[in-house]
């Protein structure tokens, strides 16, 4: 089998791709302090397309907007079809259209904070856009970051993307209605988390019968 590797020179001009990195950066620390200065918690939900990112927000979303002021940022390429369902729950949400951009950035957050009222939220839950790559290197001012696999992707995923779990501070294994359908093993999935990460909390999921999603709510509000 003959392997090629991409090196970063040659994708793109490693300077400007630096820069850009460092800018972002400076921007999710800024957004981390109005969020801060605001007592709000926001969360990243990161995850392939069909993993259930908007299902698992909108389930969190049912449970704790009696509780607690939620807001949802939804990142979306095109479409308003996840923010709209979100919306009929009566939260604010702010659907961020990318126009085909692959991931959110800070710059994007911080204009979507600027829209909201701030004053009476505790938690804003950020959906990013369905891409397993790119989201990982451009944190967004959020205290934690979510990783949602869907035992629909096969047993690889984890392996695939370690940069992704290695940023995360909770990973949602979803689906799992169908873990014995599909022939995947939440166990074995689990085991590879921890083996990147060991220390990494793995909560399994299923939006459809409601299994973990308490424990998921639990662990949002622990941030
Ligand atoms: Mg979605
Ligand atoms: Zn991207």
């Amino acid at each position: 089998m003959i392997k090629i590797e991409a090196s970063p020179e040659e994708i793109y001009d490693i300077e400007l791709e630096h820069s850009l990195l460092e800018a972002n950066a400076k921007l999710a620390e800024k957004n981390r302090a109005v969020l801060d200065r605001n007592g709000i918690t926001a969360i990243d939900f990161m995850g392939a397309i069909g993993s259930g990112k908007t299902t698992l927000i909108t389930r969190l979303v049912e449970k704790l907007k009696d509780r607690v002021g939620v807001a949802v940022f939804n990142g979306d390429a095109t479409t308003s079809s996840d923010a709209d369902p979100i919306a009929a729950y009566g939260v604010p949400v702010v659907q961020i259209a990318t126009i085909n951009g692959c991931h959110l950035d800070a710059n994007v957050v911080a204009k979507a904070c600027a829209r909201i009222d701030l004053g009476k939220l505790r938690l804003i839950f950020i959906e990013n856009i369905g891409n397993l790559i790119c989201p990982a290197e451009f944190p967004l001012g959020s205290k934690a970051r979510v990783v949602v696999v869907s035992v629909t992707e096969g047993p690889y995923m984890v392996r695939k993307h370690p940069h992704m779990f290695l940023g995360a501070q909770l990973v949602v294994i979803n689906k799992i209605e169908l873990a014995e359908t599909m022939d995947v093993s939440v166990e074995a999935l689990t085991g590879d988390v921890h083996k990147l990460k060991p220390d990494l909390r793995v909560i399994p999921t299923s939006c459809k019968t409601g299994a973990g999603i308490d424990d998921v709510a639990r662990a949002i509000l622990a941030v």
